[in-house]
């Protein structure tokens, strides 16, 4: 029972996956968004209000709501040069967190290199103030959201080009039913596993054949991590890692525990069904989902966009 109602909400967000799974380029052009005619109206989309917000609300940190509809106000940025990571798509401004992600992302950071992971490539975080985004993530919205690219980061410095117009590594087999035995590598687990082991990490969200992956290479003992490991749509060229809402954040809405088990094995099934794997295209134009209203966000959130 639990596990349709499970499967149901993930085919809910099928489409929300869908466009998050395209590799996006970003641009050197000057990205400043056109005033809004109405930002006062009521049926705003909150994803154009909070997509012109360039700088975050700075007050003391809290995320604010569920990471699928929230906000987030005194935002910190990760520097996009640090010892051991690099930050991709400067051009999105997505490189914004809850102090408490800076902090993992640099632990991380610093623990891949032992596990013999050059560096960490950060991809999209939260936007200055949060909030829902103008494309590719339903979640990502209260600073407690990063994805990390499966391409292990190169030994210089990337110019502004390289950041924007590089493409990440795709580990998922073209059949979809495995990884690719010719990019995916030991590391690789070694990194997820290092990031899963974290206490600060609620879930991590891959591909379900890069699941398949670490179930088979975990090894015999030490496999608690995997049950914070679930299979998700797309995440074939990045991983996704979720926190625990920050103590100081009363307003931030836990998300109910994972089922319990590693998940490996025959509940990993349903994943690479031929529906799934190959999904029918709809036989009509599907009717777009509502976007997000101000009204739909916690009242706390009004004040974090308003705020100078
Ligand atoms: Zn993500």
């Amino acid at each position: 029972m639990m596990l349709v109602a499970v499967r149901l909400s993930m085919l809910l967000l099928l489409a929300a996956a869908a466009s998050a799974s395209a590799q996006d380029k970003g641009t050197l052009d000057d990205r400043t968004l056109p005033p809004l005619a109405q930002p006062e109206s009521p049926s705003t989309p909150a994803k154009e209000l909070f997509a012109r917000k360039t700088k975050p609300d700075p007050i003391a940190a809290r995320s604010i709501g569920f990471y699928s509809r929230g906000c987030l106000a005194g935002a910190v940025a990760l520097p996009i040069n640090g010892p051991t990571w690099q930050v991709m798509r400067l051009s999105r401004n997505r490189n914004w967190g809850h102090p408490h992600l800076i902090e993992f992302l640099e632990r991380l950071a610093e623990k891949a290199k032992r596990v013999g992971w050059p560096g960490l490539l950060v991809g999209d975080m939260s936007q200055p103030r949060g909030g829902p985004m103008l494309s590719g993530h339903a979640s990502h919205q209260i600073g407690l959201d990063a994805d990390i690219w499966l391409t292990p980061m190169p030994n210089h410095e990337l110019s502004r080009e390289e950041r924007e117009f590089m493409s990440a590594t795709e580990v998922v087999r073209d059949d979809r039913l495995d990884v690719d035995s010719r990019v995916w590598t030991h590391q690789h687990t070694e990194l997820i596993r290092a990031a899963a082991q974290d206490a600060a990490v609620e879930r991590i969200f891959v591909n379900a054949a890069i699941k398949k992956a670490l179930c088979r290479d975990a090894g015999a003992s030490d496999r608690g991590w995997l049950a914070k490991v679930r299979p998700w749509w797309g995440h074939d060229y990045h991983f996704h890692v979720r926190i625990y809402c920050p103590p100081d954040s009363s307003l931030c809405e836990p998300q109910p525990p994972p089922e319990p088990g590693e998940g490996c094995g025959h509940e990993l099934d349903y994943w690479f069904t031929e529906g799934v794997l190959h999904p029918a295209p709809p036989t009509e134009p599907g009717k777009p989902k509502p976007s997000l209203t101000l009204a739909n966000l916690p009242a706390a959130c009004r004040q974090v966009l308003m705020a100078p």
